[in-house]
């Protein structure tokens, strides 16, 4: 080993595999070469071993990258436009204002700012759904984050101003120019069955099956869609206007899944769908309690995200972690159903389940994308730690994030971002000032 010499060696640290049997090393270390994790051993043993960089993580945890598996990182700059009312209140203030401010270069700022606040908060990937897609894959790779992103499909001409053959007809082009990309997970992203009718979705079912790609969109979210959904596709569900539209028979991650029946649920678990929940949007927006819980006892793959800073109102997956616990505690009336440990599995493997990039990042295994973070456990709050998942979930949070390596490159070093962002938050302060002024002489 010791003629080997690493780009990067993070040693003297309790490291979390996040494998499936919850690996530990009390006193490990990860090497990392390029953008691979290319040894994970003792520190006792990691002392033979040269590296470029060596970081002392003494006192420290050790885990994969989090990974947001839902969000709209643009939405930063509607962040407290429209509080303290449900969803479909929440939506005509955010899409009249969407209508005004949206644009390529807004969205590249915005998402820049939402991809440096989810960097700092541990987060090495994240999935987005919004306008300008390429916009928010420039911002992600500007902040150093991978992500899954892809064309949105509405079934009116959406702010782009985009009717729906040129939109359908765009997608060819668009993933030709981003396919294969490093970093880039692509998937087609209709908006909602509220928002496409069956034929539309079926049409992008059908172009994710002919560019084989998967699918990202919102379902049973909230109550007020489920009977707009059912009055518009003769009384059917969310979920069964989705397997009706063939969407179900691509690899389909779904935002929310709140309301859902045993039938939605045993199609979810035989086509291998998966969910995304998003706790802290659902309680803002009285949308409702996922039934997390009875997916997971089926085998649905439930994996957490934040929502947009819009509905969130921030992209705090720490907040998501704890949230969605107590949300399962209050909603069973019982302490044991989503331990600790799990909620953390939600937040790093399963999230990489959930986008079918397992064998690339999610938990900490040579050969696997170096999305790694440390977690400074030297902070009253944290101590003692008898538990180091119950430690993550129950007392820490964004603020205790240190160092976060995303595809074996430092982006976050003691607690501060290394890119700079500062004309990114210039301009979004300058469309929220715009927005505020209209607000305030509206
Ligand atoms: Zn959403």
């Amino acid at each position: 080993m010791s003629a080997v010499h690493f780009d990067t060696l993070i040693t003297g640290g309790h490291v979390l595999t996040m494998d499936a049997g919850f690996g530990e090393i009390t006193n490990g270390a990860i090497a990392i070469t390029g953008e691979r994790i290319s040894w994970i051993g003792s520190a006792e043993d990691a002392r033979s071993l040269t590296a470029t960089s060596v970081l002392d993580a003494k006192g420290c945890l050790i885990l994969p990258g989090l990974i947001n598996t839902h969000c709209h990182a643009a939405m930063t700059m509607f962040r407290g436009l429209a509080d303290d009312r449900p969803l479909q209140g929440f939506l005509n203030t955010v899409w009249a204002a969407e209508a005004d401010q949206v644009t390529p270069a807004s969205v590249a700022a915005a998402a820049a700012l939402g991809a440096a606040e989810m960097a700092l908060g541990g987060v090495t990937h994240f999935v987005d759904m919004y306008w300008h897609p390429a916009a928010t894959i420039a911002a992600a790779r500007k902040v150093g984050l991978s992500l899954t992103a892809g064309p949105v499909f509405v079934g009116f001409d959406g702010v782009d101003k985009t009717a729906w053959e040129d939109r359908l007809a765009r997608v060819p082009g668009f993933i030709a120019q981003f396919q294969g990309q490093p970093g880039l997970d692509l998937r087609l992203m209709p908006h909602a069955a509220y928002t496409l009718d069956s034929d539309k979705l079926r049409a992008v079912a059908g172009l994710a099956e002919a560019l084989g790609l998967g699918i990202h969109i919102h379902g049973a979210e909230a109550p007020w869609e489920m009977q707009m959904v059912a009055a518009q596709n003769d009384q059917q569900r969310p979920i069964g206007v989705f397997q009706k539209a063939g969407l179900l028979d691509r690899p389909l991650l779904i935002a929310h899944g709140v309301h859902l029946d045993e039938g939605d649920i045993d199609l979810l678990a035989r086509t291998g769908a998966a969910i995304s929940h998003c706790p802290l949007s659902n309680a803002k927006l009285a949308s409702g309690t996922a039934p997390v819980a009875a997916l997971r006892a089926r085998g649905v793959t439930v994996a957490l995200g934040t929502d947009g800073a819009s509905s969130g109102n921030d992209l705090d997956m720490w907040k998501a972690m704890r949230h969605a616990g107590f949300m399962q505690i209050l909603a069973t009336g019982n302490p044991e159903t989503l331990p600790a440990r799990e909620l953390v599995a939600m937040a790093t493997r399963e999230g990489a389940a959930a986008l079918g990039i397992a064998a690339e990042t999610g938990t900490l295994m040579a050969g696997k994308r170096a999305d790694v973070i440390v977690i400074d456990l030297a902070a009253p709050h944290l101590t003692p730690s008898y538990d180091p998942y119950s430690t993550l979930v129950y007392a820490a949070g964004r603020d205790d994030v240190a160092h976060v390596f995303a595809a074996g490159r430092q982006i976050v070093r003691s607690k501060r971002l290394c890119a700079d962002i500062s004309d990114d938050i210039a301009r979004v302060q300058y469309i929220a000032n715009t927005l505020k002024t209209r607000k305030d002489t509206a």
